[in-house]
């Protein structure tokens, strides 16, 4: 198909100072023992057998492609396709090879040509004529050079190609184009075969749809097994036909049946025969089934999850991208949170409010720390919470965990606003700063504080005769309705107002001894430094943060970010130089740079944020808390 001259988009090529961050995972996995070893790797390797399907899902040219790569990095060193790049015959600068060799860095970590996040094309940066050089003269295009014409000829232009229907993931009709639909597949076509299998109650989740003709369609499922199924529908043939990826699904199924016999008890064995039974059928009930195993086996030494997940690549966002995952709990950090949350009680009398004001027995927040050792998709994400079957999560539970290790290290050069005197520090301590605030924020931020309400009978759950307004020092006179709850009572402000009160609670408890020695123990000489780059954390945050106000609404994109905001400006209120915002420059730009003075967190900035959350806490009666909220105008 010629692209549409029409709508010129501009071509986006994948930066050379691409953040690039591994994922440190041999720690993790060394913890492991043999056998939680064996499930790990035999899950890890069906992740990646089933992977390969996400570029099939992305992009039509994106399999040959990964073909071709494939081909030509397992039959030579990256130092010989280098010399092969820059020697004489074909003169690649150093640039040029960087620009190829960082496109195809992308096109593996996105699965294909299309950016996992946003949906939008990337080309190459290199030259065409210089790209298809070096492929020919790569020893993989010498063993099987027929193929390899055959993939340029019928590919390459969409490699280069950047203007619709060849820049972004959508129905031809909206001027893009889907891989998990035939090229003339229009949404109002998708929406019919939605309606279909929507009548005969089978999901879509795991299939592609191809439009023979307007009377004649075929749905693919993905599955080991082969049937065909035949349907007349409103005068349409439709046929289910099964077997897509199916040989994929022969080495995921052989190698999860390998899995299987490591598994650390029922549930997992009950939940890899289902997957099993999925992949081989193609039937995603049994999918559903494996899930009400998976969250039945809580706190797993070794976590996973695999199948078709989620959906936000297909334009109609009915079918799933394939995804596996493993990961293996972080037994320390495991250990140093339930030692926090065993201290919660101690630490929680801190806080600057008197206990009336805290929930009676602490409840132990669901949060377990995970590093991956494999994730098999187009994109690594840094927390997880599934399934994605309402249905499920509704009656039956979930699960919500925590990533560490996808954070990734900060690089020094892509650090902002940071005072550059500290630019080392803060890089050093970086993942302990975040340990520190993301444990505080979790188990006891979130934890934390009671809503005084006023039962359906007209009982309220506090003392409403003798406790005083902490504040007025008056009867308490204003609490929550048996029907009103948090959110509905602050609206669009809730989740925010609730990770300030967070935030707020992990910077001021940072401050206590207690809460260090369990997190960082052992480490007592480096504790000020960490609780300095915890709290310059927060403050940096509120800088950053400010490209997520959308002024016209005036409306914060994202709830953390209008909490590191307030506390930032409660930070600068707090005067005596404790936290100071420099105009600058940068690179001839403005230029914003934060100083936050280390010899004052613990008295300055501790009374400053108790204060404050003093303040805050007092969301069990709503009405001042909005008073202290509009104090800050915002923006
Ligand atoms: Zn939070």
């Amino acid at each position: 198909m010629e692209p549409a001259t029409t709508k010129e988009q501009k071509p986006e090529f994948v930066s050379v100072a691409s953040r690039v961050h591994s994922i440190e995972c041999s720690k993790a996995f060394s913890q492991l023992n043999a056998k939680e070893r064996a499930y790990a790797y035999y899950f890890t390797r069906a992740s990646w057998e089933g992977a390969k399907i996400c570029y099939f899902q992305r992009s039509y040219e994106a399999p040959a492609f990964f073909y071709l790569f494939q081909k030509i990095f397992i039959s030579q060193s990256i130092a010989e396709l280098k010399t092969l790049a820059t020697g004489d015959a074909l003169k690649f600068s150093d640039a040029e090879w960087t620009q190829l060799i960082v496109y195809i860095a992308a096109f593996f970590q996105n699965c294909g040509n299309y950016k996992s996040f946003g949906d939008t094309k990337f080309v190459p940066e290199v030259s065409k004529e210089k790209f298809v050089a070096w492929i020919r003269a790569t020893k993989a295009y010498s063993l099987e050079s027929a193929r390899f014409e055959e993939i340029l000829d019928s590919a390459l232009l969409e490699i280069y190609e950047h203007r619709p229907p060849y820049y972004e993931i959508a129905f031809s009709d909206n001027g893009g184009a889907s891989s998990y639909y035939s090229y003339n597949i229009s949404s109002e076509d998708a929406e019919f075969i939605k309606q279909f299998l929507q009548e005969i109650n089978i999901s879509p989740l795991n299939t592609r749809v191809i439009k023979i003709n307007p009377k004649y369609y075929n749905i693919l499922f993905c599955s080991q097994q082969s049937v065909v199924k035949k349907f007349d529908y409103k005068g349409v043939t439709i046929e289910l036909i099964y077997g897509d990826f199916a040989p994929f699904m022969t080495k995921v199924v052989e190698n999860l049946k390998l899995c299987g016999n490591f598994a650390a008890n029922e549930h997992q064995k009950n939940m890899i025969q289902k997957y099993v039974e999925h992949f081989e059928s193609g039937d995603v009930n049994l999918h559903k089934d494996s899930q009400r195993h998976w969250i039945k086996d809580k706190g797993p030494v070794v976590e996973t999850n695999i199948g078709f997940i989620e959906v936000y690549l297909d334009p109609a966002k009915v079918r799933a991208e394939f995804e596996g995952f493993v990961a293996a709990v972080d037994k320390e950090a495991t250990k140093k949170l339930s030692d926090l949350v065993a201290n919660a009680e101690t630490l929680i009398a801190n806080l600057t409010w008197p206990k009336e004001f805290e929930i009676d027995t602490f409840s132990k927040p669901d949060f377990t720390s995970l590093e991956v050792i494999t994730f098999a998709c187009s994109g690594t994400p840094i927390g997880i919470n599934l399934p994605n079957y309402d249905d499920i999560t509704k009656n039956e539970g979930f699960k919500n965990v925590n990533l560490g290790n996808a954070y990734g290290k900060p690089k020094k050069e892509y650090i902002q606003y940071v005072d550059p005197a500290e630019i080392d520090l803060f890089v050093k301590y970086s993942n302990d700063a975040l340990f520190l605030i993301v444990a505080l924020h979790e188990l006891l931020g979130h934890g934390t504080g009671k809503l005084f309400v006023k039962d359906k009978d007209g009982k309220y759950n506090f003392d409403q005769e003798n406790l005083k307004h902490p504040l007025t020092g008056e009867k308490i006179t204003n609490c929550y309705n048996h029907n009103e709850t948090w959110g509905s009572r602050f609206g669009e402000l809730a989740s925010g107002y609730e990770e300030c009160r967070a935030d707020g609670v992990a910077l001021y408890l940072s401050c206590f001894d207690k809460a260090m020695e369990i997190l960082f123990p052992g480490r007592e000489a480096e504790w000020d430094d960490i609780r300095y780059i915890g709290w310059y954390e927060i403050i940096i945050g509120g800088i950053k943060g400010l490209s997520h106000y959308i002024k016209d609404s005036k409306k914060w994109g994202q709830a953390h970010v209008l909490a590191s905001y307030a506390l930032l400006q409660v930070c600068i209120q707090a005067g005596n130089g404790f936290v100071t915002i420099k105009e600058t420059t940068k690179d001839g730009k403005p230029y914003l740079v934060a100083t936050l003075d280390k010899s004052q967190i613990t008295t300055t900035g501790k009374k400053a944020v108790g204060d404050f959350l003093r303040v805050t806490n007092y969301h069990n009666l709503f009405g001042l808390l909005c008073l202290s909220w509009a104090s800050f105008s915002f923006l």
